[in-house]
């Protein structure tokens, strides 16, 4: 099954191109910043999408950084993150 793969933002129907962002998430008790997050977005309006893929690894960075109780987590987005989980 297809999803929407339009290359048309449906915000305000102009283009998007596969773009660089920085993912920042408000914990609470601190923040967590994931830098050159690979993003489609919008030329027009700037609006930012994520792949599933993406989302996920950035779901588990999130989840790190809230585990470790860092203040200020700040990462450099991997696609394929080195399991350090296995040993
Ligand atoms: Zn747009």
């Amino acid at each position: 099954m297809k999803s929407n793969k339009s290359n048309r933002c449906p915000v305000c129907n102009g283009y998007k191109s596969m773009s660089e962002t920085t993912f920042t998430v408000d914990l609470g008790f601190g923040v967590v910043v994931v830098r050159h997050v690979p993003a489609e977005v919008c030329e027009q309006c700037g609006a930012e999408w994520l792949d599933d893929v993406t989302s996920k690894n950035l779901e588990q960075i999130v989840q790190n950084a809230r585990s470790s109780h860092s203040m200020v987590e700040i990462s450099e987005y991997q696609p394929s993150p080195k399991s350090k989980l296995a040993s």
